[in-house]
């Protein structure tokens, strides 16, 4: 019985491919451009061809074309008319600014510290960076947080560069996130890459998800504090700390 029903599906399918592929075909030969965009590409508006010199870095086509099919399909459901002048382009659009918003998945964090790592005298004083601008997206929701983040650690017998803590901050920052684990691992990030046991990441930020919709409540700070080391139990450290950031 299974069998049977598999094969006839498979059947069907084949039948269907073999349509799809005569109708590809014929629109590549009418529109190149239209061609490898993903299965819909036979009855695509040609304004909705991806141009050869808008393929973000390494993205391979088929993977911007499914992203884009994706996009439209929520524009249609949201009750947009996708042929329109203005939103014909947008799920290019849309496709390129959320690879744009989540390019921290091909970035590792450690490795951007590691490459800027200076040896200084051991017994330093608190090394503190306030006021990095981080710009997320809540993984509950795919809609923006953004805040600020502010790093601080006791060197060993070395210490990052500053820039590099930034970048670090943002290859965490854009991926889907939650505010507590992103301020998490721009601890252990620094604890790892710069070798320092006591490490404080302080993050504040405004959640769309908050402000746009929910609770509706725009203005609204949520701050997360992760303490490591000696930040964790010396209070006297911790007052230092939070007097700098001050
Ligand atoms: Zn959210």
């Amino acid at each position: 019985m299974m069998p049977a029903r598999a094969a006839g599906a498979a059947d069907a399918g084949a039948d269907k491919d073999t349509k799809l592929v005569t109708a590809v075909a014929g629109a590549a030969a009418a529109d190149p451009a239209a061609s490898g965009v993903g299965n819909g590409a036979a009855k695509r508006d040609p304004r909705l061809a991806i141009p050869d010199d808008v393929l973000p870095g390494d993205v391979r086509r088929d993977r911007l074309g499914r992203m884009m099919d994706a996009c439209r399909v929520l524009l249609e459901e949201i009750g947009e008319d996708v042929t329109r002048d203005g939103i014909a382009k947008t799920p290019l659009r849309m496709a390129k600014a959320l690879l744009e918003c989540t390019a921290g998945y091909a970035q590792d964090p450690r490795e951007i510290l590691e490459s800027a790592l200076f040896d200084v005298d051991a017994g330093g004083g608190m090394v503190v960076v306030k006021d990095i601008a981080f710009h997320s997206m809540c993984e509950h929701h795919v809609l923006p947080f953004a805040g600020k983040a502010h790093i601080a650690y006791l060197p060993g017998d070395r210490v990052v560069g500053l820039s590099k803590l930034a970048r670090a901050t943002d290859a965490i920052a854009k991926r889907l996130q939650v505010q507590e684990r992103l301020t998490r691992q721009i601890a252990e990030a620094v604890r790892d890459a710069v070798g320092a046991d006591d490490v404080a990441v302080i993050t504040t930020a405004e959640h769309m998800c908050m402000s746009m919709r929910g609770a509706s409540k725009p203005g609204a700070a949520t701050t997360s504090t992760v303490f490591l080391g000696r930040f964790a139990t010396d209070s006297a450290l911790q007052t230092q700390l939070l007097m700098q950031l001050k």
